[in-house]
């Protein structure tokens, strides 16, 4: 057995086995410092760890370089350690724990979790010192670190919850509870199912994780609940925590309540794409609208319509009646329109009178008209506000795409231009765009301007057209007619620019020239000696609604010395019944200012018997259209006839214009008509010649 070699090895190997060296490398394999210290505190050995921690380099010879235990800390430490530690490990003969700091040969300072452990001789006397340090520097990174993290969980203004690998929730944050509205007791261990709204498909949730769990992550918007069943959209992502087998440990969840975020959007965008007052969509909408439709529809066989509506003198209404009232009218008129323009059509609200509806896909041209017409007559019926009865004139343009434009500015350039030209046309009406319109438009500008200027500076002048009894043709009053002869244009008729006047609010400046130069004509026929007779004077509807008119009128009169009695107004019909209150109450004014009244053109307007007897009238004019017919035409004599009559039931003056002929002459004083005016007798005269003709007969 002896000889067995293997055996003989082993011996051997037991033998020689230094186990100094042995326990000396274990020791200095070790990750913490492991140091041995005499009772009066010199360090006899250090172990690799510990040379790091201390910076001890690897050669430093502890022999002959001694290093002492008040070279490794503060002095505050140190007295630590020297008063208590040491004493009591000594007296206690038990070994200390605790965390210190130790001060490094490089004077850095470590925090260390340190053991001291007494070593003891044969005679059971403590003999020397073991300490055994773990550095804590990275530890306490990691808990500071870790302290901030909770802390930022705690007080972030996104909701925060924490999942395991099953969905149940695990933790959540003060935010998480803010937002729900649950408390953490009421969601821990619950999933986080019992946040959902009913607004996704299972498919929605179904993606959902289905990406988080291949990729890892997942964000975007989605409609959750809260505890008092309240529906709010948040901002979620996703994320899977994965453990060092790639196996999802957690999930974390981060979220955001987006929904105030969302009204705030929603408030601006309405508030830049929308008319406060009629909560219509503005001018904006309405372009962007029209040139997303464009863009989509460029390839399409598509027709578009670009209509703009204007409801017809708001600005009027708008100083007579105030502002409050104008509002409510523009209520009512969007709410009529918003009943006809429906489905993919649009409407809007362009500006503080004017509406613009775009209509999509039209398939036959008579589609457009019809609505246009729909439209039109919608804001025809009366309004009825503060149980008064007021009447529009509204007026349409219209420009089609692709006929007349492609692009967006041209077509609602094309539809303005359209518009001015319906009102020019005498408003109630529509206008589809044509090109020539664009060269009328500016012409009209240029003629407006040269209007002014004749205003202001005698471009105009005056004719006297006499008024004549029927029988013997002598003459008992006339009418002022205003003329215009520009130096380069030539005639202009009144026909053409007292509605541009009207339009443009020339026609007060225009009627109070008008009112001053018949008052002067008169004081100079009475200053030249002759017997001054009545005069009629033609009064826009606008007029009437300037404040303080009347005031005028009479101011002119008292200038000149003049007698009110001397003046007849003579107004339409057609605007009259528009606003007929307000129309009754200035007529008023005329007639208690001692002026006659008589109502022009009557049988071409709407000539309602009713109205009639609510105005304060003096004259009826019968239109020269009516007179014009009453040779061929059996209908309109018998008008013309009950006309007559009934200036008598309501003790009206009656005067015939536009006689042409001996033959209306005598119908008409057959049918009891004792007064008229027209070319048979007298075209209008210079003041010149009229003059003349007072003084010859
Ligand atoms: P109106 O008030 O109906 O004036 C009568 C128009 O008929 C005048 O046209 C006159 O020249 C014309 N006339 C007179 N007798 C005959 C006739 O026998 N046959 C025909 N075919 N026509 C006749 P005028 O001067 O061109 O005026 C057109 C309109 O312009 C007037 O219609 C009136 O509404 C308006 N107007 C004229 N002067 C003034 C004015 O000073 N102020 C205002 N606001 N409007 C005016
Ligand atoms: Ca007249
Ligand atoms: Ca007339």
């Amino acid at each position: 057995m002896n000889n067995d070699p293997y055996r003989k090895k082993e011996t051997l190997v037991l033998d020689e086995f230094d186990l100094s060296r042995q326990q000396s490398s274990i020791i200095d394999a070790a990750g913490e410092m492991i140091a041995t210290i005499t009772l009066d505190e010199r360090i006899l050995f250090v172990n690799h760890a510990g040379r790091k921690l201390l910076a001890i380099s690897q050669e430093h010879n502890l022999a002959s370089e001694p290093l002492y235990v008040s070279d490794f800390h503060t002095p505050e430490v140190y007295a630590l350690l020297k008063d208590h530690i040491f004493p009591s490990l000594i007296k206690e003969r038990e070994m200390w724990q605790g965390d210190i700091e130790f001060k490094n040969l490089n004077n850095q300072t470590i925090p260390v979790n340190l053991s001291v452990i007494p070593h003891y001789d044969e005679s059971g006397k403590v003999a020397w010192i073991t300490g055994i340090a773990r550095d804590l520097s990275e530890q306490n990174a990691l808990e500071i670190q870790q302290r901030l993290a909770k802390r930022v969980f705690d007080n972030t203004i996104e909701g925060i919850f924490v999942t395991d690998s099953a969905s149940k929730i695990l933790q959540v944050n003060r935010a998480f509870c803010e937002i729900t509205g649950y408390s953490a007791s009421e969601v821990i261990g619950n999933t986080p199912r019992i946040l959902q709204s009913k607004h996704h498909e299972l498919s929605f949730y179904e993606a959902l994780w289905q990406q988080v769990n291949t990729s890892g992550t997942w964000q975007g918007e989605i409609w959750n609940r809260r505890k008092d069943g309240s529906v709010y959209l948040q901002w979620l992502s996703i994320n899977s925590l994965k453990n060092k087998q790639g196996d999802i440990e957690y999930f974390v969840a981060v979220f955001h309540d987006l929904s105030e975020l969302r009204a705030r959007e929603a408030q601006i965008e309405f508030l830049v794409n929308h008319d406060p007052l009629t909560e219509l969509g503005n001018r904006t909408q309405f372009i962007d609208r029209l040139k997303y439709i464009l863009q989509s529809s460029i390839n399409v066989n598509k027709k578009i319509a670009v209509i703009k509506i204007d409801l017809g003198e708001i600005q009027l209404i708008n100083d007579s009646l105030g502002h409050a009232f104008c509002d409510r009218l523009i209520q009512q008129a969007a709410k009529r329109l918003k009943s006809i323009v429906k489905g993919q059509n649009l409407l809007v609200r362009l500006a503080a009178d004017e509406f613009g509806v775009l209509v999509v896909d039209i398939k036959h041209a008579m589609d457009i008209s019809r609505l246009v017409f729909e439209l039109k007559s919608s804001l025809q019926l009366p309004f009825k506000i503060d149980d008064e009865n007021l009447y529009m004139n509204p007026s349409l343009g219209i420009a089609l795409y692709p006929d007349d434009a492609n692009s967006s500015d041209d077509l609602l350039r094309f539809a303005r231009i359209a518009l001015q030209q319906a009102k020019g046309d005498g408003r109630n009406t529509f206008c589809f765009y044509n090109p020539d319109m664009s060269n009328q438009a500016r012409e009209r500008l240029l003629l407006e301007q040269a209007l002014r200027e004749a205003i202001t500076s005698n471009g105009l002048s005056l004719n006297f057209q006499p008024k004549v009894l029927l029988k013997t043709g002598e003459i008992f009053a006339s009418e002022v007619l205003v003329r215009w002869n520009h130096p380069t244009l030539g005639y202009i008729s009144p026909s053409v620019f007292i509605p541009m006047a009207e339009r443009s609010g020339l026609i007060s400046d225009l009627g109070r020239w008008v009112m001053n130069e018949t008052c002067r004509c008169l004081a100079e026929m009475k200053a030249s000696g002759l017997t001054i007779l009545p005069v009629a004077i033609n009064l826009s509807v606008y007029e009437l609604e300037s404040s303080g008119f009347a005031k005028h009128l009479m101011d002119y009169v008292n200038k000149y010395h003049l007698e009110p009695c001397l003046f007849e107004f003579e107004v339409t019909e057609t605007g009259l019944i528009s606003r007929e209150e307000m129309v009754i109450e200035s007529l008023k004014k005329l007639r208690n200012a001692g002026f006659k009244v008589a109502l022009d053109d009557f049988g071409t307007g709407y000539s309602s018997l009713s109205y009639l007897r609510k105005l304060p009238l003096t004259t009826l004019k019968i239109d020269r259209a009516f007179v014009n017919d009453i040779t061929d035409d059996k209908v309109a004599a018998s008008i013309v006839r009950t006309v007559i009559s009934l200036t008598e039931s309501l003790s009206l003056e009656v005067i015939a214009e536009g006689v042409e002929t001996k033959e209306q002459q005598s119908i008409l004083l057959d049918m009891g008509c004792s007064k008229a005016q027209g070319y048979f007798f007298y075209k209008p005269l210079s003041t010149t010649d009229f003059k003349k003709l007072l003084k010859n007969t």
